[in-house]
């Protein structure tokens, strides 16, 4: 019956340290005296409690006891070894008020860092984007997520974000109404603020007064002997752009952020949408783990297998690790913006978690009931966040720092091969599904094939585009090509091929990478 530590571990096939966490959670029962890997647990409510928190379907439901079936959501991760936490670039999100400037700032900084890029071409709106600085490796997030809808969701579920926020104020016009909302926001949120005098290139700039009006408002300015920065720009003209980006590099590096880049995937769903050639979508701000084709994921009740992942510049990804955002295809449903993004082992757990979730939304009828969740998972987010740090501080390695050189040699020896885009159309869920799940299998550490979209239906000519942009190929599944379709293919000079078994089409693929191997002298 009673069971030692150590024994419901092996039991459940998870680590000591797993059930002790699990008993970090567990309220009404004293926990405390279970501290070793040979305690006894003598309470059966404690060890139920801990499986339940472990969410598999355990000896207990064999026993008929349905509770111990319920709490199939993902239970708290296990921390990570410190020696396994790498520095991840900082997510920035621009406040201020209307017309300080945020949008030109936005968007001056998204050009910056195009022109010195190789790729030089369109960006898209994900929601996020990248910016390298000169000469460094350091890289910046910035979020670029209209309005504060999203925010206030992440906000409520305790979860932040965002590492800092860059608060524009125009010199012209000093701080205003929404510089003090956005001000109060912060504090209350803890994240720290750099501030960024905007328009000095304008006569009626008056700097002196912008920072006399931010220490009115409580913003201790460094030059006044408090600790946040601000640098004087012109998001118009491009001036100081870069000081201001190394500010946030200096702001960074006090933060140390740092993540976890192996465990499973935690990440935030910045912004969801349909579109029209490519389906559903949906941008992930990835906050641990590295996100990687082929992974299950779920965000409320919706879910996705990983198909694809994309940068604002459209071009393809084969990973994401923490502090990056992609934007992923593969959505069955389309996940809530500001709702949380969890990585689970396979479809059949997939389907366990949603329905639980799902099971739980139709308890939750009132909307007493739902302020009450949301109150416990903030509250259970706080404790969880605790709990890490303090784990952190202990320092209880478990795996070794190899492990990581050797993910990282894995995935650097992963880019060196030749790659193919394929766009996919067939003529019903299943066999595009199956064709997917083979190209899946088929990818070797020689070969990379990122399918950059598929559905069902005709091929279309942006389907054609799409491959030519990507320098790809066009494949059609028991579907029909028009005699269009084709003669656009060829003036665009994309190969588009027609199959109606699945083992030529891979045959077909096989021939298209072997002809793009570098040719060996
Ligand atoms: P937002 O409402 O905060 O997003 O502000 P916008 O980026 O839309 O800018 C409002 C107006 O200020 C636009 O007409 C911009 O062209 C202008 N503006 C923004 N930054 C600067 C700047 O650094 N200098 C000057 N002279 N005008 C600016």
């Amino acid at each position: 019956q009673n069971m030692t530590v150590q024994q419901l571990a092996d039991s459940m096939g998870k680590d000591t340290d797993h059930v002790f966490e699990c008993m970090l959670y567990i309220k009404g029962h004293n926990t405390d005296k279970y501290e070793e890997e040979d305690s006894i647990i003598d309470n059966i409510e404690v060890t139920k409690e801990i499986v339940n928190k472990t969410g598999l379907r355990f000896k207990f439901e064999e026993q008929g006891n349905k509770e111990a079936e319920q709490d199939m959501d993902a239970y708290p991760r296990p921390p990570a070894d410190p020696s396994l936490l790498v520095k991840r670039p900082p997510v920035v999100t621009i406040m201020g008020h209307v017309d300080h400037g945020k949008t030109t700032l936005l968007d001056s900084l998204r050009s910056s860092n195009v022109v010195d890029s190789e790729f030089g071409g369109i960006t898209q709106h994900i929601g996020a984007f990248s910016v390298h600085l000169p000469d460094t490796n350091e890289r910046i997030t910035f979020i670029d997520t209209p309005g504060h809808a999203a925010f206030s969701t992440m906000r409520s579920r305790g979860a932040h974000v965002t590492d800092m926020v860059v608060l524009v104020v125009a010199a012209d016009d000093g701080v205003m109404e929404q510089t003090k909302e956005s001000i109060k926001y912060c504090n209350q949120a803890g994240v720290p603020i750099i501030v960024a005098i905007n328009k000095v290139d304008k006569q009626e700039a008056d700097v002196a007064r912008a920072k006399q009006d931010l220490l009115v408002a409580g913003v201790h300015l460094e030059e006044f002997g408090g600790e946040i920065q601000a640098v004087e720009v012109s998001a118009k003209t491009g001036f100081n752009l870069i000081a201001l980006q190394e500010a946030i590099i200096a702001q960074a590096d006090i933060l140390d952020l740092k993540s976890d880049v192996t465990g499973p995937v935690e990440a935030v769903v910045l912004e969801s949408s349909t579109h029209a050639g490519r389906g559903k979508l949906s941008t992930a701000l990835i906050q641990m783990g590295t996100l990687r084709k082929g992974m299950y994921l779920v965000a409320g009740t919706a879910w996705a297998k990983v198909r694809g992942m994309f940068t604002e510049r459209g071009d393809t990804v084969q990973e994401a690790p923490p502090g990056d955002a992609v934007e992923i295809i593969g959505w069955r449903e389309l996940p809530s913006a500001g709702s949380q993004i969890l990585q689970v082992d396979s479809e059949n757990r997939v389907k366990e978690v949603i329905a639980w979730r799902k099971k739980q939304q139709e308890k939750l009828k009132s909307k007493q009931d739902i302020a009450e969740i949301q109150k416990k998972e903030s509250e259970h987010q706080e404790k969880y966040t605790e709990f890490r740090k303090l784990k952190m501080d202990l320092g209880k390695p478990r795996l070794k720092q190899q492990r990581i050189m050797k993910k990282e040699k894995e995935v650097t020896s992963s880019h060196t091969g030749p790659q193919l885009a394929v766009v996919l159309r067939g003529d019903v869920d299943g066999s595009v599904e199956a064709i997917l799940d083979m190209l899946d299998t088929y990818e070797s550490k020689q070969c990379l094939l990122d399918v950059v979209n598929y559905g069902v239906g005709v091929v279309s000519e942006a389907d054609v585009d799409l491959a030519a942009a990507f320098d790809g190929v066009v494949i059609g599944f028991n579907v029909t090509l028009s005699d269009a379709v084709k003669r656009h293919a060829k003036a665009q000079g994309v190969t588009i091929r027609h199959f109606n078994i699945i083992y030529r089409l891979m045959e077909f693929l096989k021939e298209q990478l072997t002809e793009r191997l570098p040719s060996t002298q």
